[in-house]
């Protein structure tokens, strides 16, 4: 590992304690926080965070959490409970002015206000990475936050509901097929989690079948999963074949307007449930920032997880790490950069609290090198893949590591123990087939019972039973 030039003791901005401005309040806003608190006091250096949401979200449990194997509040960390001795501000940032010190934030409600700092600290992350498809917009969900994860399963297990109440059998169709779009982590892993908690579910139907559902994977490539290889990549396939998931591969989805998808092969079909996990790109509000981005619109950073320019020359003031950022990968050699997943991103920020730390001590800064320990995946309830320290795990033994990995790096003793214990009562008594989709419409019940009492006059009636 090499050493970086030094800092000054303070940075120079005529405020006596340097405000330290975090942008985005996830996995790497909040562990840098966290290890910038516990290393200096309120009197070193103020710290601010800002992110629309009051929370962090562990995104690697989302599709157990679509799954009800744990309750969705427990997949993410509450700030203002985690982040004691930092001011939490719940915003939007929408420009950066680096140049100026000063970040504009947009907050749900009022007017937009600048915050000035002395050092900043990029945390913004990926949003979906999404295609001018025809209908896309308009009928397609993204499975990214707690919200999106709750709001999928509500989808699901609501469509069964209806349609175990439906007789037309073109609707009942329509609402039981459910399609995913992209065969990374996030689709494959969304994917094995609900069909599972849905197929188990259909015990609750006297009029639903498990074969009466049908789920649909389209992915442009070739393969599912590449990050594991071609060998446990194919078991993943052929177990969700087996399982009889419709595993399109080198498919386009070429539109799905109101729900009728056409794909590049040339088959159309109908389905109410569309879930685009097809990539993520860099935050593009970076692209409202004087920092300087590559081509795929990330922050360039040196190891050291300072924000660079394209000559090399550090940007004073500026760090970033995580997925909106392209660090270096030591350990894979010259011209890699780390891969956007948790793993990095956990540990980047606690590097990069550190050496924010030995920045303000004027000690010098130490060069971030992690080597992959390996990647888990779960399909679905004791089902499994993962690739550990070069070690082919498949089935109940990988689906045990996933589980165990993802304990340990969920923050929070707290949500270690609640996750536990979700896992304990859905193991004893069985997930809840609980749809909940009336949450987004809290209001309508209410509406309904304020307006006029139905006219008695002109009731319908039923047809008259034929042969009386
Ligand atoms: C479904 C799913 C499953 C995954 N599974 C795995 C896995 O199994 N293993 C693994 O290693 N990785 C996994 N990942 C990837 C991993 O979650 C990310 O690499 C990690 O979250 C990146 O951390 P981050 O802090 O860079 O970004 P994020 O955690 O995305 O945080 C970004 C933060 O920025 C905030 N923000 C966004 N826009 C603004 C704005 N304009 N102003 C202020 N704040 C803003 C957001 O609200 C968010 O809190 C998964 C991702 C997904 C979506």
């Amino acid at each position: 590992m090499t050493s970086s030039t030094t800092g000054t003791k303070r940075a120079a901005s005529g405020r006596k304690t340097p405000r330290i401005l975090i942008l985005g309040g996830g996995y790497v806003g909040l562990y840098t926080a966290i290890r910038l608190r516990k290393q200096m006091g309120r009197r070193e250096v103020a710290i601010v965070v800002v992110d629309p949401r009051s929370y962090m979200t562990y995104q690697p449990f989302l599709p157990e959490a679509a799954a009800g194997s744990i309750e969705p509040r427990h997949v993410v960390a509450p700030h203002r409970r985690e982040l004691k001795g930092t001011t939490v501000i719940n915003g939007r940032v929408t420009t950066i002015q680096h140049g100026e010190r000063a970040v504009e934030v947009t907050p749900a409600n009022g007017e937009p206000y600048w915050v000035r700092y002395d050092h900043l600290v990029l945390a913004l992350g990926t949003v979906a990475r999404t295609l001018p498809i025809p209908g896309l917009a308009e009928v397609g969900m993204g499975f990214k936050w707690v919200e999106e994860a709750f709001a999928l399963r509500n989808q699901v297990l609501g469509l069964m509901d209806q349609a175990s109440s439906t007789w037309d059998p073109e609707t009942r169709k329509r609402m039981l097929t459910f399609t995913f779009v992209g065969g990374g982590f996030a689709g494959i892993e969304a994917l094995g989690e609900i069909e599972d908690m849905a197929r188990a579910a259909t015990r609750d139907f006297d009029s639903i079948e498990p074969d009466d559902l049908r789920f649909v994977l389209v992915e442009a490539t070739a393969r599912i999963l590449p990050e594991l290889g071609d060998e446990l990549g194919g078991y993943a396939l052929e177990q969700l074949r087996k399982r009889g998931i419709e595993m399109k591969l080198s498919t386009f989805l070429n539109s799905c307007i109101d729900g009728h998808v056409v794909l590049s092969t040339g088959e159309e079909f109908d389905s109410d449930t569309i879930v685009w996990t097809a990539g993520v790109k860099a935050n593009p509000v970076l692209q409202s920032s004087d920092l300087p981005l590559d081509k795929m619109g990330r922050v360039i950073t040196d190891a050291h997880l300072r924000v660079i320019d394209e000559n090399g020359e550090v940007v004073a003031g500026a760090w970033a790490a995580g997925d909106c950022a392209a660090v270096p990968d030591i350990a894979q050699g010259d011209g890699k950069f780390c891969a956007p997943t948790a793993q990095h991103a956990v540990r980047q920020s606690k590097h990069l609290g550190d050496n924010i730390v030995h920045f303000l001590s004027a000690e010098p800064t130490v060069e971030y090198v992690h080597a992959n320990l390996g990647t888990v995946a779960s399909l679905g309830l004791g089902k499994g893949v993962a690739q550990i320290f070069g070690i082919k795990l498949r089935g109940p033994v990988a689906w045990f590591m996933h589980r165990t990995y993802h304990l340990f790096a969920m923050p929070t003793l707290n949500r270690k123990v609640r996750i536990m214990l979700d896992w304990t009562t859905a193991l004893l008594f069985r997930r809840e087939p609980v749809a909940l989709g009336g949450v987004t419409t809290p209001r309508a019940e209410f509406l309904a019972a304020s307006g006029a009492a139905p006219s008695r006059e002109n009731l319908p009636k039923p047809p008259a039973i034929s042969g009386s």
